[in-house]
């Protein structure tokens, strides 16, 4: 169904189970504040549904069939899932994708200082963010510390109702007179962008007496010295949980929706699937937000290589052609949110080619920015399979643009995939102030996504 509202359309009954499909995703969203606990999550669900870890069978030497359940996992920050389908893997995959990784606040790996008798970290923002929306919010610290021996700590503090938060201050209104008059972008600096730690400094300590005290806690309850931030990742995320948005509950308000929002809701079509013909792929990847680089991002080697594991497993293939056949074949959703128009500021989006909450998943033929630089312009033929597909199983879902054409833009994993020459289009679920520490969603979008890489995954 093209442009409907989806909320016009449903019954009592697919009410309820949109809101119930929205009370799993809310928790995906509150627990899987960074890549690494979004690839922690997803091994969870999987491994409850059945699927192994490809590393294992391979080190065992097992087969691999049609039918099998397989996921694969790359440095704790990127994986894939994988339903083995009747048809040989050569033939191509039917691949969801969609990226873990959220704009946020990383800690410098020098990140503590003191100023002034307070402990404050250093940050070095992740993705394109608008920095004047990070200060003043409670935020959580999440990520690990590498020990020199390998011992990893984990840190999470700031998501339970007893934990401390932290915070980034900002000037008040009254002493503001020469800040507001600086523009959007300069009006908080990057290097303002710096956390609030401590303030009680350490009995008798001389220098730096907080910065003394907030390292002695750091050491008492996880073991951590200073040097250790040196081999650390630690991101500054918005602290609490995703939340029903207005009083008809008909939308969710939470931090990481662009991209986990289409990485749950494809996790859970890959985990649905019981028998497949072609191979079904759920591929979740890390640094979409900087440009999918490194050995985590979509455009490193890494899943071409497990491809070809995949194959040698299965047949005891080592050609590589295989593995170039199986890519150029397959049919993917590059699935990553769009931007929804928003009441307040229509002048940006042009509504015929325009997202709107509620009308369901969305599909970009292009992404891009001046003149579709950077897009996967996907081709007229895969569209229309699509387009079939969504008609079969009643979808709702809609088309749209990235804002104006000359108004701005953006990209996603799509053209990375588009390489192998395999057909891919952007689909995905639009999303309210987008890259903003608490962005939204409709719950009907997150569903008909749902409901959308199902059908794609059975008729396609
Ligand atoms: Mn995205
Ligand atoms: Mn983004």
């Amino acid at each position: 169904m093209y442009r409907k509202n989806a909320w016009k359309e449903y019954t009592d009954e697919q009410i309820k189970a949109v809101m119930d499909f929205n009370e799993g995703y809310k928790d995906f969203l509150s627990k899987g504040k960074t890549e690494r606990l979004c690839v922690e999550l997803t091994k969870e669900l999987a491994e409850a549904k059945g699927f192994r870890n490809l590393d294992e069978i391979l080190k065992n030497g097992g087969e691999i069939k049609a039918g099998d359940k397989i996921y694969a996992e790359n440095m704790g920050k990127n994986m894939a899932l994988f339903v083995i389908g009747e048809k040989p893997l050569a033939e191509g995959m039917r691949i969801l994708g969609a990226h873990i990784d959220s704009p946020r606040l990383d800690l410098k790996q020098n990140p503590l200082y003191e100023s002034e008798e307070f402990a404050m970290l250093d940050t070095h923002y992740y993705g394109g963010i608008k920095k004047y929306q990070w200060v003043t919010l409670p935020l959580a610290l999440h990520g690990v510390v590498v020990k020199k021996d390998g011992t990893k700590i984990t840190l999470a503090i700031g998501e339970k109702e007893d934990d401390p938060v932290f915070g980034i201050t900002d000037l008040l209104p009254h002493l503001a007179a020469d800040q507001m008059q600086k523009t959007g972008a300069k009006i908080v600096e990057g290097e303002n962008l710096d956390v609030t730690f401590g303030s009680i400094p350490l009995k008798d300590e001389k220098k730096d007496a907080v910065k003394a005290n907030v390292l002695k806690i750091l050491e008492d309850i996880y073991g951590i010295e200073a040097e250790d931030f040196v081999s650390a990742e630690i991101e500054v995320v918005p602290a609490g949980k995703a939340r029903d948005l207005g009083l008809d509950r008909s939308m969710v308000m939470g931090y990481g929706h662009d991209d986990r929002v289409c990485a749950y809701t494809s996790l859970v079509a890959v985990l649905d699937v019981e028998n497949c013909e072609y191979t079904n792929c759920c591929f979740l990847v890390d640094k979409e937000e900087i440009g999918s680089v490194g050995a985590t991002g979509a455009q490193s080697l890494w899943m071409e290589n497990t491809i070809a594991e995949l194959m040698a497993a299965m047949d005891g293939s080592e050609s590589l052609i295989k593995v170039r056949r199986a890519m150029a074949n397959s049919k993917m959703l590059s699935s990553d949110v769009s931007a929804a128009v928003d009441p307040l500021y229509l002048s940006v989006s042009e509504k015929k080619n325009a997202a709107f909450l509620g009308y369901g998943v969305v599909f970009n033929k292009y992404t891009g920015a001046r003149g579709k630089s950077g897009s996967n312009d996907a081709n007229p033929e895969y569209m229309a399979e699509i387009r079939r597909a969504m008609d079969e199983e009643k979808i709702c879902y809609q088309t749209s643009e990235l804002g104006k054409v000359d108004q701005g833009g953006g990209g996603t994993i799509a053209y990375i995939m588009g390489n192998y020459c395999m057909n891919v289009i952007d689909a995905g679920v639009p999303v309210m102030n987008m890259h903003a520490p608490w962005e939204v969603v409709s719950k009907a979008d997150v569903y008909e996504a749902y409901r959308a890489y199902k059908a794609f995954l059975a008729e396609v």
